[in-house]
């Protein structure tokens, strides 16, 4: 399968969005829902699962050398999320916006309103996860959600894309 990261803007888009650990503990799981129908997201698949240490490290492959993996995969097991597939228009920038800064003490200095400064702990526990490109939502969704992109995504969004070959 190949895939064509920088399609035109469609109206509809896929993202890939995380409740973190932090956030599902803390109960923060209803007022994020709430949030994100607020701003325009419609939950297009979702799911509850505990990630395993090997699960946690594929999907933050990209950060293996860097010094907070441990930490991050530690995080990422410590307790259930969420994992859900958002649409909206422009979805996957729109979702980054609404969530924020990576540090939630930043976030709640720089952006008080976003989810992260609304919900986050600290600069790892840090409520959400949100894709940042294209090809990042992509490979994620199909990450937790085998084969659902290919069944689900319309020719006409970003993810055209999909091409099964
Ligand atoms: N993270 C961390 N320490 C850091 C930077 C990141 O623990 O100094 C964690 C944090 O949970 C973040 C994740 O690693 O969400 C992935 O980092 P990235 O830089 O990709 O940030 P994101 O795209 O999630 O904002």
């Amino acid at each position: 399968q190949t895939a064509v990261a920088d399609a035109p803007a469609p109206d509809k888009e896929y993202t890939f969005a995380i409740i973190k650990p932090d956030a599902v503990e803390a109960g923060h799981a209803d007022a994020i829902f709430a949030k994100l129908a607020e701003a325009g997201f419609r939950v297009a698949a979702q799911n509850e699962m505990t990630l395993s240490r090997e699960q946690a490290e594929a999907f933050y492959g990209e950060h293996k050398d860097k010094p907070f993996f441990e930490n991050l995969v530690t995080f990422m097991t410590s307790g259930p999320i969420k994992v859900l597939v958002l649409s909206a228009p422009d979805a996957i920038k729109a979702w980054r916006e609404l969530i924020g800064p990576t540090n939630t003490e930043i976030a709640r200095a720089d952006k008080p309103e976003s989810l992260r400064a609304l919900f986050g702990t600290d600069q790892t526990a840090n409520a959400l996860h949100g894709s940042d490109s294209s090809s990042s939502a992509m490979r994620e969704i199909n990450f937790f959600f085998d084969g659902w992109a290919y069944d689900n995504m319309p020719a006409e969004t970003n993810f055209a894309v999909i091409t099964p070959e």
